[in-house]
């Protein structure tokens, strides 16, 4: 991951406002302040309340064999520094972001011996069978599992919050309720951002507006194909200790925390910038999530929401200097797996941003990429 610059009175300091304050902008904010860049964040609504907030936090692809090589690539640098990363993000902010490795079961995998060359091939541990050391509830089915113990898991809304506090800790300025509105530029710059009432003046730009980042703002062009896809969820209360693995089959999840809370999800609805959720859906994750724990069955929900993912065809996100000006720079189209994917993607960015060869190939991420794919219905 990106070395912290050491302090350096002679530096002159560049500035940076960073749209969005979601997993995405935040993680790049912090690696900006970390090499002296003064940072400010607006934020449309409130922080991480978007999608970073309704997600669930596992720190993988649900079954990572059956994602295209750019999402691996990402999601496997991410998840070797994550432990790491989450660390200084707590010794930074004093706050906890229950990073847990307590590993995925994922069942009913249609080819274990694919899954399991796979994982031998990208170098995640993964074996077939359950093993007999697995503690599980009674009654979770034993259908073509496959155990991955090294998948870990963040309590979401706290890794934004200890992100929030870092991010303050080291003199970022975060301002809610301030949704960029425009651009003002000068000689293929911009010079600077615009909200309905203030002006913030900037050496360079980062957008990380989520799902809305396929609106674009005044003079700034729109980020190709990312359009908001719905994801509703449930939330359950059981004692601690009753579940302690994600537990995964046929699209469906449950990820257990520590304080016996386990989440249930989720759908892919394409229906545009709308958060309701239904009863149809909430009956039908419950019964599919009591058919993997049956202790849920006789249980209701605590509650149930949905969440706008950033979506992008082939979940690939866009990572990349914007193709209409030299200073502003995009980190977003995350899709399924922006929690996981936020401190390989911030590494990337940066990188960009100060002319370093990146570690990670940048070509499937570059906006070009993403103007030539297509979602699955053609558009
Ligand atoms: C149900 C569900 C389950 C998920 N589960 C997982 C999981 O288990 N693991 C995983 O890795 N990922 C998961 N995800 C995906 C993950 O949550 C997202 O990919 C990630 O949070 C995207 O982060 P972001 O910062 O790009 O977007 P967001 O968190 O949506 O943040 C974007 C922010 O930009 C702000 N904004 C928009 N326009 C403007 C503007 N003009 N000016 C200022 N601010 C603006 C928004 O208000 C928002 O706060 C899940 C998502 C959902 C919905």
């Amino acid at each position: 991951m990106l070395p912290v610059r050491e302090p350096d009175a002679l530096y002159p300091k560049a500035s940076a406002v960073i749209l969005g304050a979601g997993v995405s902008g935040l993680s790049v904010a912090m690696a900006l302040l970390q090499r002296r860049y003064s940072v400010t964040v607006l934020e449309r609504s409130t922080v991480g309340g978007e999608s970073s907030w309704a997600g669930g936090g596992i720190l993988s692809p649900l079954l990572p064999w059956d994602y295209a090589e750019p999402v691996s690539a990402l999601a496997l640098r991410s998840m070797a520094g994550y432990a790491d990363w989450v660390a200084s993000i707590e010794a930074i902010s004093g706050r906890d972001a229950e990073f847990w490795r307590c590993g995925m079961l994922a069942l009913g995998v249609i080819d274990p011996e694919q899954a399991m060359a796979w994982c031998a091939a990208h170098g995640m541990a993964a074996q077939p069978g359950r093993p007999q050391s697995l503690q599980l509830p009674s009654g979770v089915p034993d259908q073509d599992p496959v155990w991955m113990p090294e998948v870990a898991q963040v309590r979401n809304p706290h890794l934004v919050a200890a992100l929030r506090a870092a991010v303050v800790q080291l003199g970022g300025v975060i301002r809610e309720h301030c949704p960029a509105t425009g651009v003002l530029t000068q000689g293929g710059r911009v010079t600077a951002v615009q909200s309905a009432a203030e002006t913030f003046p900037a050496d360079s730009v980062v957008l990380a507006t989520g799902a809305w980042s396929g609106l674009g703002l005044a003079g700034l062009a729109a980020t190709p194909q990312i359009r908001p896809i719905r994801g509703q969820m449930l939330l359950f209360k059981l004692a601690p200790g009753v579940l302690e693995t994600i537990l995964y089959r046929n699209g469906l999840y449950l990820i257990p925390r520590r304080d016996g809370h386990v989440l249930v999800g989720s759908t892919l609805e394409d229906a545009g910038f709308d958060k309701s959720t239904d009863d149809a859906t909430r009956q039908r994750l419950h019964a599919e999530a009591a058919e993997l724990l049956p202790a849920l069955a006789a249980m209701q929900p605590v509650r149930h929401w949905a969440g706008l993912r950033p979506g992008s065809p082939d979940n690939i996100p866009v990572i990349d200097r914007h193709p209409d000006f030299g200073n502003v720079f995009v980190n977003t189209g995350h899709y399924r797996y922006g929690v996981t994917l936020a401190p390989a993607s911030a590494e990337l960015l940066v990188d960009l941003m100060e002319g370093r060869t990146p570690v990670l190939d940048p070509t499937p991420y570059r906006w070009q990429a993403a103007l030539e794919r297509r979602w699955a219905d053609g558009s």
